[in-house]
């Protein structure tokens, strides 16, 4: 495969914005394979130091949102501003059957036209250290590639909100008009994730029924415990397909990370972030430890299944593993 290009060629290429092989960057740290791994985290240890200087935005909304819409608008919007934009996914829906949620669809035509915009599909959720942390490498790859903003989109479903706002410094929920969701997103746990709303799809016929859904949902928020002290969550108004009220989002977007700066929250958020990334990757690598050891991988399936049947309590067997596996 293409990824045996030379480490030196593909560290140059990202860091001279060579979107072929960037791609090919990223397709190695995606890989499965354990030798393409020992590859990968020598490129990117290689370009840690060009790391970490972007905007991190996530973005969330059930699907005919406008999410697609929404980043096509802003990307252009951060071009036009002089900055780049790369565009990410995370989709772990891309690995069950065959049709992603986020992947079916012609999507962003125009972004993908612009030189100073990269878009890259959900990694599948096969991947070893699971789909967040290959959107983080592939984030990092981005940000050594010169991109000010990175935008993930989520597909509104399932934990994968959770694993966005883990690799996000903001996070942005897109929401359509009328009622009933608003609830969801409290019972979902959304609303205590994000930290700005846009209102999508608003038009004169229906602005009062969107201002309507606007104090609907600061009403929600009033019963939250706030993420960031001194932030109060704005809800703004405005169409991702007429770009309307787009510049709002990106001054607010600015705002927000500029207190999140000044207080430190910033530095620690990310931080906490590596952290996790870290742990997940001690879980996948053990994992893959225990598989290549034939009595090791014997033991964990006898510990799990005891746990599944119920025959002990599955703390006790998992205990009971990682000591064979210290053991080893
Ligand atoms: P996603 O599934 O959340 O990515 O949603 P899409 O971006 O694919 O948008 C779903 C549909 O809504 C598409 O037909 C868009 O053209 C449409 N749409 C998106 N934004 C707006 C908007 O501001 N106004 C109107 N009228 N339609 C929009």
């Amino acid at each position: 495969m293409s990824i045996e290009l030379s480490l030196e060629t593909l560290i140059d290429g990202i860091r001279s914005g060579n979107k072929r092989l960037i791609a090919k960057a990223i397709t190695l740290v995606e890989s499965k394979k354990a030798e393409h791994r020992e590859k990968a985290e020598q490129l990117l240890n290689a370009i840690m130091p060009l790391t970490g200087k972007s905007i991190r935005v996530g973005i969330t909304g059930v699907p005919g949102a406008g999410k697609s819409t929404f980043i096509e608008s802003f990307g252009q919007l951060a071009i036009k501003n002089g900055k780049r934009v790369a565009v990410l996914a995370i989709d772990p829906s891309s690995a069950l059957n065959k049709g992603s949620i986020l992947g079916d669809k012609t999507r962003m035509e125009d972004l993908a036209k612009e030189p100073n915009a990269f878009i890259r599909p959900s990694p599948s959720s096969g991947f070893l250290g699971g789909v967040a942390n290959a959107t983080f490498e592939t984030m990092l790859i981005c940000e050594a590639a010169g991109y000010d903003y990175i935008l993930i989109e989520t597909v509104g479903v399932g934990q994968s909100e959770v694993l966005v706002a883990d690799i996000s410094d903001v996070f942005l929920f897109l929401k359509i008009i009328g009622g009933g969701d608003e609830l969801q997103g409290i019972k979902r746990g959304i609303m205590e994730m994000v930290d700005l709303i846009f209102i999508n799809k608003v038009s004169e016929e229906n602005l009062q029924q969107a201002k309507n859904t606007k104090l609907e949902l600061m009403r929600a928020l009033q019963f939250l415990p706030s993420k960031e002290k001194d932030w109060k969550v704005p809800v703004m108004l405005g169409s991702a397909l007429y770009h309307e009220g787009l510049e709002k989002v990106y001054e607010k977007i600015d705002e927000f990370i500029n207190l999140k700066k000044k207080t430190g929250r910033f530095e620690t958020v990310r931080k906490l972030q590596a952290e996790k990334r870290f742990q997940y990757w001690v879980q996948a690598y053990i994992l893959e430890q225990t598989k290549k050891n034939e009595s090791l991988d014997e033991a964990f399936k006898t510990h799990q299944k005891n746990a599944s049947e119920l025959l002990a309590n599955p703390s006790s067997e998992a205990r009971d593993f990682v000591k064979k596996l210290l053991n080893s």
